[in-house]
């Protein structure tokens, strides 16, 4: 393993560029290929989501790599949730009861040729645009290639090989299909899928609502949410079911009955988005699927990184963070073992890699499929919004004492996902049982002492819990 390998990495998306760009930091030559245009040349938005949350874990990464405040000036933060009723109705709910946590919404494209951009400034990684990898012959490491523009067919011998290709990596599906090793692989899809529509901005280009939340209009067995744009404009993403329901995504097929669809269930929203029908018929419907494989390399040639080792479902705003966070674990390793006095390959980086990670990316698949029922359904419910209340008053009183589910997962970047995961889990099953016991009540304006007391109750029953699960094996 030396500065001179050739690397290469299939896929120059979100992980694939900031992989790139932390590589030649660190010496590497790095040979990066992209199916898809140059997005800062080409418009290529459409059929993907257009703005995304970034928080705290993808900060790290982007830290890490000297672009933290690039993006910083591309983002709008957003500090809470505000739901939407039936009847117009809002309230808000803030992410954190401290006021330095919040998410912040950036487009994928704009990051990514910021990310882009920065990695070509070094004269070790050349990127090329329009060239698909078919496969990859995993025993002599040559990836094979198709011009999109020429028509010609290539193939490129690399000492290593990245897969950063996304949730349908063509590195993965030759783990798969060329059968080296023993390779086990999950896909699971959602019965939901998701369209994007867009609430323009007004006249003076503004925003027409709250700029400073991430919108959501949960209605059960679907919902609609809506981020902002620097431009003024929301993207509105509405994840329905394709099937099922009186409403899904194969029966809003006329402009009738969209329209009744949006007048029934989401009346306020219609009256922002005036393309309503022409973008519901033409925009395309997106699938949600988790990806969990394992092992994600092979020997000291492959490794499968961002979605393409671990695809999970939209609703923790954790997927690219997630996928940032892998370059960050991934330098972590590499330190490790060139300051260690043992001598290393590629194979022990993957292992080492992988070890350090995959509970992780479990981790955050499964919270992120938790989040689903929580956004459509749960955040609308008496006892949800308690809990959040108490949880708030605990993280403002007691900022450096407690710390929800949401603030592990999303503001904690130095804890893994699976830690995040258990504590977080533990300490709502503790605090709604409390609330369901009568053992809890809040009030408009707690004190200090009464809060006190619940945060060691709650404290003493996330132990027994976690003390629990332990015995059970979770
Ligand atoms: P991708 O972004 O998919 O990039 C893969 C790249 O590889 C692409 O450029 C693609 O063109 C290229 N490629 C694919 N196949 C080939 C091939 N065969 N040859 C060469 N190149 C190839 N995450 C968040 O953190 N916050 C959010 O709010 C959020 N919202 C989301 C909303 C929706 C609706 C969806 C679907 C996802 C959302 N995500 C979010 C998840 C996030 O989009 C992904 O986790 C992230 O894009 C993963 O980055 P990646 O680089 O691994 O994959």
């Amino acid at each position: 393993m030396n500065k001179t390998d050739k690397i290469l990495i299939i896929g120059a998306g979100l992980c694939g560029s900031l992989l790139a760009l932390r590589l030649a930091q660190r010496g590497y030559k790095v040979e990066l290929y992209e199916s898809r245009p140059d997005l800062r040349k080409v418009d290529i938005s459409s059929g993907r989501s257009i703005n995304l949350a970034l928080s705290d874990r993808g900060f790290k990464a982007l830290r890490l790599c000297g672009v933290e405040e690039k993006a910083r000036e591309i983002c709008i933060p957003m500090f809470g949730r505000l739901m939407h009723d039936k009847a117009g109705n809002t309230f808000a709910s803030n992410y954190s009861g401290r006021e330095n946590e919040y998410i912040n919404s950036i487009s994928r494209g704009d990051l990514n040729a910021l990310l882009l951009n920065e990695a070509e400034k070094h004269k070790n990684v050349n990127i090329y645009f329009n060239k698909k990898c078919k496969n990859v012959d995993l025993e002599n490491n040559v990836a094979y290639f198709k011009d999109y523009k020429t028509k010609e067919e290539f193939s490129i011998k690399a000492t290593v090989i990245f897969g950063a290709d996304g949730a349908g990596s063509s590195l993965r599906k030759s783990y798969y299909l060329e059968k080296k090793f023993l390779f086990s692989y999950a896909q699971n899809y959602l019965n939901h899928g998701y369209k994007e529509l867009e609430i323009p901005a007004d006249k003076t280009g503004k925003h027409q609502i709250s700029n400073q939340h991430l919108h959501i209009w949960p209605r059960g067995d679907f919902m609609l949410i809506a981020l902002p744009n620097l431009d003024g404009s929301f993207t509105v993403t509405l994840f329905l079911s394709y099937n099922e329901g009186e409403f899904n995504f194969e029966n809003l097929t006329t402009e009738e009955k969209i329209t009744q669809f949006f007048k029934q269930e989401f009346p306020d929203a219609l009256a922002l988005i005036p393309d309503i029908k022409e973008e519901f018929l033409n925009n395309p419907t997106g699938a949600l699927g988790t990806v969990k494989c394992s092992p994600w390399s092979y020997q000291n040639k492959t490794v499968l990184l961002g979605d393409a080792a671990h695809a999970i479902v939209p609703f923790y705003g954790q997927g690219m963070n997630a996928s940032f966070e892998d370059v960050t674990v991934f330098d972590e390793i590499l330190n490790q073992l060139e300051n260690s006095l043992e001598v290393y390959s590629w194979k022990s980086v993957f292992k080492a890699y992988e070890k350090a990670r995959k509970k992780d990316t479990d981790a955050i698949a499964d919270l992120a499929i938790d989040n689903f029922y929580e956004m459509r359904d749960h955040v609308a419910n008496p006892i949800f919004k308690e809990k959040r209340k108490i949880e708030m008053d605990l993280e403002k009183t007691f900022p450096t004492q407690y710390f929800s589910k949401y603030s592990l997962v999303t503001f904690n970047e130095n804890i893994g996902y699976n830690t995040a995961m258990k504590k977080g889990r533990a300490q709502d099953k503790a605090l709604l049982n409390l609330i369901a016991d009568n053992e809890v009540h809040t009030h408009l304006n707690m004190t200090k002492n009464e809060l006190k007391v619940i945060l060691e109750k709650v404290k003493t029953e996330t132990d027994n819990i976690l003390k629990e699960d332990k015995i059970a094996g979770l």
